[in-house]
């Protein structure tokens, strides 16, 4: 099983260990040089760098993104980035959870009862969080995926065409063919076991229950394919933004 959640500094490039990461972030050299740019710019709008952590069921090694975002956006903006990054199958409720306040992207579908009635997530992050600030976050309350982040940091600034940035995600964990120890690129949602493509043809529940191997906490959750989980989309989304 992968115990390993190293991951690049997407500045300079190289490897840490999740569990340095942050402070790697801190004082990488590359990073200070851009964010010295972007503070340029002046204003009184400040950049924060959240840290996201999921865990999922079949192993112990740690999902982890590090984020940089603008503290103006809301958190219907930051649902949506983990939604199309980690978590989105089939449209399944959401919730954020802030000191003890639920934020739900749509408070108006509650089905838990009036006396836990939720706000809305249509309200900026600078509302609800500053420094050192954790919080939880919900996808789904059939099969929950859950979340928990914090505020590491924040600088004055902006970033320069886009709302939300990648700084460093940890490296897709290897799993390997419960049949021949090669490895595995689908894992079987019946039998809860990983497969190679090879194998998975051969193997008895066959291959419509198989979900491909993705990097992300949901994977073999529900029907979780990772569709929208690559870095290809997501940067292409920024460029996008960019433009
Ligand atoms: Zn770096
Ligand atoms: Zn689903
Ligand atoms: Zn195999
Ligand atoms: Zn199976």
């Amino acid at each position: 099983m992968a115990k390993k959640s190293d991951g690049y500094c997407r500045f300079c490039m190289k490897s840490f260990p999740g569990s340095s990461m942050s402070r790697h972030l801190a004082s990488c050299p590359a990073k200070k040089e851009r964010d010295a740019q972007e503070t340029a710019a002046k204003g009184k709008s400040s950049v924060y760098h959240l840290k996201i952590t999921g865990s999922s069921w079949y192993h112990d090694a740690p999902y982890w993104l590090h984020l940089e975002v603008n503290d103006a956006i809301t958190l219907s903006h930051l649902d949506k980035f983990l939604r199309d990054i980690w978590l989105e199958c089939c449209g399944h409720l959401s919730e954020f959870n802030i000191h003890g306040t639920r934020y739900s992207d749509s408070p108006e579908d509650d089905f838990w009862g009036a006396d836990l009635e939720s706000e809305s997530t249509d309200i900026q992050l600078k509302k609800v969080l500053d420094v050192k600030d954790r919080f939880e976050y919900t996808y789904d309350f059939g099969s929950s995926t859950d979340l928990l982040g914090e505020v590491m940091a924040k600088r004055p600034g902006k970033l320069a065409g886009e709302k939300i940035r990648i700084l460093a995600r940890n490296n897709p964990p290897e799993f390997t063919c419960a049949f021949c120890g090669k490895k595995a690129e689908e894992f079987c949602s019946d039998c809860q076991s990983f497969y190679c493509e090879k194998c998975l043809k051969k193997h008895e529940c066959g291959e419509e229950m198989a979900l491909p191997v993705v990097n992300s906490p949901r994977m073999g959750v529900c029907g979780f394919s990772g569709e929208f989980d690559t870095d290809f989309f997501m940067e292409e989304r920024a460029g996008n933004a960019a433009r």
